[in-house]
């Protein structure tokens, strides 16, 4: 489903690769190093949340040069293009991240514009989200998650894929190219040697939802509407646990 099939003018890819690369992806670094310590205080997520959402003003500013997008569907259609991955309680995560850009930016939110968000997660104002402890959450009467890493997080990694051209910015805006998360995929050539890593990834999995492992992960005390949160393991579809145990057995009986 692509927005258009045309070139888009290169001083507007110039642009928008220079604010992806100058910008946003070191601030993604800084972002990622403060999310791996806990260590996120509420101007931090603020900032990176405007940035992100600076880059979504960019593509509908290229897109609508060339095509009749309007900006509340073009970013509609944002997380099914991009195949935002990560917490599937949360499935409009580009429309959540410009929803509380616009509550941070204005007094009061455009409610006409944000109208089937509000129905969903109550009134977004500044308050929507709550610094604890280095984390930032996203708190409503019915929702309680950690806006970090369930929502900015995926969105972040989509922007880091090594665009350097105009034909991969329209690549880019029309979803053709992302960087993703990789949940589900694992690089493994699947031979003998590979059984331990296979193991120790199995062992130890990522939460799709969160992005931690094991006891880091809090997704059990989040609340999405009618539905609480759980630890959702990133294993890979081919593990067989007799399979792998075999093989491991096996490479070590070749190797003495
Ligand atoms: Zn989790």
């Amino acid at each position: 489903m692509e927005v258009y099939n045309v070139k888009s003018e290169e001083e507007d890819a110039k642009y928008f690769l220079s604010y992806i690369n100058d910008v946003l992806i070191p601030s993604s670094d800084d972002f990622f190093d403060l999310l791996d310590d806990n260590k996120v205080l509420l101007h931090h997520a603020f900032s990176f949340n405007a940035i992100l959402a600076h880059a979504i003003d960019y593509m509908v500013f290229i897109a609508k040069k060339v095509t009749k997008a309007d900006r509340k569907t073009f970013i509609s259609e944002f997380d099914n293009r991009y195949h935002v991955d990560g917490c599937a309680h949360i499935n409009n995560k580009f429309r959540l991240l410009d929803a509380i850009n616009n509550s941070f930016k204005h007094v009061e939110l455009e409610q006409k514009r944000y109208s089937d968000l509000i129905e969903i997660y109550g009134d977004l104002t500044f308050h929507s989200l709550t610094p604890k402890e280095g984390k930032i959450f996203f708190e409503s009467s019915s929702y309680m998650f950690d806006y970090c890493r369930v929502v900015m997080r995926p969105i972040a990694v989509i922007f880091n894929c090594g665009l350097k051209n105009t034909n991969d910015v329209d690549d880019f805006i029309n979803g053709r190219i992302c960087g993703c998360t990789g949940y589900g995929n694992f690089d493994y050539d699947y031979e003998p040697e590979d059984a331990i890593d296979r193991m120790i990834d199995a062992c130890n999995p990522e939460c799709m939802d969160c992005g931690e492992a094991g006891d880091d992960c809090d997704c059990p005390n989040f609340i999405y509407g009618e539905n609480s949160g759980e630890f959702s393991s990133n294993t890979d579809p081919n593990f067989d646990f007799g399979d792998v145990m075999s093989n491991i057995s096996g490479t070590r009986e070749w190797s003495k």
